[in-house]
């Protein structure tokens, strides 16, 4: 039984409401009545990503799309920006796919240098990058507005940006940074349960899917664009999900999209105020921390393993201890989603009180 709260960083703490739109009944994803829901979501959607593009259901996780990007988009090689687990897997992804693709590397935690990447991408050898703003494994933000100003100096290059744990968090203008292709998934940062991910494709990059070979059936992205026209999805979606979607939609812009990212950075600075208080650091620099979660240091080498399992049976919140190879050497908070002053609060208090039985004295 989940009797505790979730503040890891994914999927995250779902709000009744949404679970209660989630139940409204299903109908043939042929139907009018789907058509209508489609088309519902999809003004706000647009206004979400600020885009003229349309936006695409896809019933998978994120990864269903960031493999199908790669599947659409390359024809030469592809650039993957590597700085944490997710963007790291996409270069493993990208080979498992066929494709040529090499790696811009840095150490987890570190941001993605535009400078770097215009080096890399002046060798006229790609013709794709891949690039997660939000790395949600070590917590750090990438510089996306001067990361996009040099792709833009590339034509020949397609963008496609993960913003699976940033979407609606902060501001990406998509059509004005000239984003090709972003997408998010729905169980971060939009505090739905898993399974839906959502992608918006730039005309650009419909043309270079034309021109590849192999895009499979799934995640073709043409086909996505055929039935959109419609108000459909390529195959039965996950209707709950959709309902879910609509009602999450409408709750953003009830709160308003400004007020939305106001909230996320004054809560996401009150934990990185707890942060600094007790003594420990945050592993990115401050100036790419996430405004999503925050990825402590565990400088003070505390039993990590034993404070994340106490918090979670005693106070019932659940935060992560470390993803990956950072097991035990960081561990993760989220403020995504549907958080508020009051549960942050609540969060940090009782962390505080957890804490002084993990303390070096
Ligand atoms: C969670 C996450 C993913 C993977 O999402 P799935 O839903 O597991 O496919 C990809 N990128 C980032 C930045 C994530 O945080």
């Amino acid at each position: 039984m989940i009797d505790y709260k979730l503040h890891i960083p994914g999927p995250v703490n779902v709000a009744p409401e949404t679970y209660q739109a989630m139940t409204t009944p299903v109908m043939g994803h042929r139907s009018n009545d789907f058509v209508e829901l489609y088309q519902a979501c999809q003004p706000n959607l647009k206004k979400l990503f600020q885009t003229e593009d349309p936006v695409f259901l896809s019933t998978s996780s994120a990864w269903g799309v960031m493999e199908g990007a790669v599947r659409n988009l390359s024809r030469k090689k592809v650039l993957c920006c590597m700085c944490g687990a997710f963007s790291d897997k996409w270069l493993d992804v990208s080979l498992r796919c066929g494709k040529q693709a090499d790696g811009l590397q840095v150490d987890w935690g570190n941001h993605i240098d535009p400078e770097e990447l215009r080096k890399r991408l002046s060798s006229g050898e790609y013709d794709l990058v891949t690039l997660v703003h939000n790395e949600t494994s070590c917590g750090m933000m990438n510089p996306l507005e001067e990361i996009m100003a040099v792709l833009r100096e590339f034509p020949e290059v397609i963008s496609v940006i993960d913003t699976v744990s940033s979407f609606s968090v902060v501001p990406i203008p998509k059509d004005e940074w000239g984003i090709d292709v972003i997408l998010t998934g729905s169980q971060k940062a939009l505090a739905m349960p898993p399974g839906l991910a959502l992608l918006c494709v730039s005309e650009r990059a419909f043309k270079r899917a034309e021109e590849v070979e192999g895009r499979g059936y799934y995640f073709d992205f043409l086909e996505f664009r055929k039935n959109h026209e419609k108000g459909m999805t390529p195959s039965t979606p996950v209707i709950p999900l959709i309902h879910g979607l609509n009602h999450t939609l409408n709750k953003i812009f009830d709160e308003g999209v400004e007020a939305r990212h106001s909230r996320h950075a004054y809560l996401n600075q009150m934990v990185h105020d707890w942060v600094a208080e007790k003594g420990f650091q945050l592993l990115p620099e401050k100036q790419f921390a996430s405004k999503s979660l925050t990825c402590v240091r565990n400088n003070l080498e505390i039993d990590l393993a034993g404070f994340v399992n106490k918090l979670r049976e005693e106070r019932k919140i659940s935060i992560d201890g470390g993803y990956g190879k950072m097991k035990g050497k960081t561990f993760r908070i989220s403020n995504m989603g549907d958080e508020t002053t009051e549960t942050m609060t609540h969060l940090l208090g009782q962390m505080d009180e957890v804490m002084t039985d993990f303390m070096p004295s």
